[in-house]
């Protein structure tokens, strides 16, 4: 075993990872980057399918982010924002807040813009921020008495800490913290493909383009708003992921469905927390006529009360979020000192000075050599790959929403019959993936595609084809 790994065996604990299973064997220890691959200590070279757990907008690498955070480390690395400003994060939440202005419109009367971000390290502290807003701004609308609630989608996950972790509905990961947790509502997730409404065969396509239904997921949520009325529980603010519902399982939602949402969560005045900590930055697609989107939730018309932004915020090269709000909500923490109004909440490395330069760098290339025509080419390059993987019986649904993929593996298509989880069914088969040189990683029986902005079409060819002979290997004959 090379000592590196070694090291790793003796020491690390990894996320998200069963440790008695990754004991066994040697694991692959990256060593450097370029664009869209990585190399090993053996240098065996590798695509990075899922950008590096989705963070990862612009390649590996990258010259223009490289000299960004080396120019800002000339200068300084760190400094507190705890009663202290510094450059680079002043700018960037300016660029952030227009690039955030809903496109081509003046704002209705009733709306406001998004005019402060408060930064923090991870989605998940983006999350716990906004739900910490939400919540206290709530509480000083309608009185100290108040109990805001919360609505978010089943099977939905927005982070590990213990905020995030209560809005989260995926029992495997969440339902050992129960007793630590408070109370959600969970909406019906747009789950085409295991809808118990569709009232279609499955086809060889994605589910929700031959969905037969009636819209009953989002009559669930005006049914949940009105038992909130009833049970003198209103949900105070509802948290979504716009488009594609990530580690729900790649879950891709009809055109229309957040519209809808929306506009129920409106008429109940509600606020709308968008968690775009994946979706962000472009990877959900851009507007019709081309123009940028850094709010996936802009693409249905809505427009989010708060924002998270985390993993590709830096291009995915430092470890930094964003939480984005309203000017009313603001106001609402404004007072005299000694009114305690302040919003007590605060991390060491908020407002991280490498970080924020690195984001600055990310947007401008975003800006540039990555904008929406190079994007749609490599959305269009995963269409037209992947249609090649309905030959496998294995494939039950491919969702695609912008750069972002879920292929959703069956034992059965015809009766969308899933492999029990004991099967690792999808942990076997992004196994089988990376000893052909591509990672990724897989949710349940999903194998996620997301890749990085600058993958070429003969490496998304690469990806699909070799996604296509693991599950040769690994499923046929099962
Ligand atoms: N929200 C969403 C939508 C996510 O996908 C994730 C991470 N997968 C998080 C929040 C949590 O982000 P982090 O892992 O950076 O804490």
């Amino acid at each position: 075993m090379h000592p590196i790994a070694q090291l790793d065996h003796d020491y690390v604990w990894h996320p998200f990872t069963q440790m008695s299973d990754w004991l066994k064997s040697e694991p692959i220890v990256l060593v450097r980057g370029k664009r869209t691959r990585l190399w090993d200590t053996a240098n065996r070279v590798y695509l990075d399918a899922n950008s590096s757990i989705w963070t990862n907008l612009h390649g590996h690498n990258h010259p223009v982010i490289n000299q960004a955070i080396r120019k800002q480390l000339g200068r300084v690395a760190h400094t507190s924002a705890l009663g202290l400003a510094n450059e680079p994060a002043s700018q960037l939440a300016e660029k952030l807040l227009s690039l955030t202005r809903f496109p081509n419109q003046t704002e209705p009367k009733d709306h406001h813009p998004l005019t402060k971000v408060f930064y923090s390290d991870n989605g998940s502290t983006a999350v716990e921020v906004a739900l910490k807003m939400a919540y206290e701004f709530t509480r000083r609308v309608q009185g100290p008495m108040a109990s805001p609630h919360f609505l978010s989608v089943s099977g939905a996950y927005h982070g590990d800490t213990i905020g995030a972790v209560s809005l989260g509905h995926i029992d495997l990961f969440h339902s050992a913290y129960r007793g630590l947790l408070f109370p959600t509502g969970a909406a019906m997730a747009p789950y085409c493909y295991r809808c118990p409404h569709n009232r279609a065969d499955p086809e060889r396509a994605d589910a929700r383009s031959y969905r037969k239904c009636q819209w009953e997921c989002t009559q669930s949520v005006a049914s949940a708003f009105d038992e909130g009325q009833r049970n003198k529980r209103p949900i105070s603010a509802v948290v979504y992921e716009p488009l594609m519902q990530g580690s729900a399982g790649m879950i891709a939602q009809p055109v229309g469905w957040l519209r809808r949402v929306a506009e129920v969560a409106k008429e109940h005045r509600a606020l709308l927390i968008a968690d775009e900590v994946l979706t962000g930055f472009g990877r959900a697609g851009s507007m019709e006529d081309g123009s940028p989107t850094i709010l996936a939730s802009h693409l249905e018309g809505v427009k989010p009360d708060l924002v998270t932004l985390a993993k590709g915020l830096t291009g995915g090269y430092l470890p930094m979020a964003a939480t984005l709000t309203t000017q009313p909500i603001f106001d609402a923490f404004l007072g005299d000192y000694s009114d305690f109004k302040t919003f007590f909440h605060g991390h060491s490395y908020t407002a991280n000075q490498l970080g924020a330069a690195s984001a600055l760098a990310s947007l401008e290339i975003l800006a540039t050599s990555h904008g929406p025509g190079v994007r749609n080419q490599l959305e269009s390059d995963l269409r037209t790959a992947l249609a090649s993987l309905w030959d496998r019986s294995q494939v039950g649904d491919i969702r695609q929403v912008g750069g972002m993929v879920g292929i959703e593996l069956v034992k059965d298509w015809r009766r969308r019959t899933p492999y029990d989880l004991r099967e690792k069914a999808g942990i076997r088969v992004v196994q089988a993936m990376a000893r052909r040189g591509v990672l990724t990683r897989p949710i349940g029986n999903v194998v996620v595609l997301i890749p990085p902005y600058c993958t070429t079409r003969r490496e998304v060819n690469r990806m699909v084809a070799v996604l296509s002979d693991a599950i040769d290997e690994v499923l046929s004959s099962g």
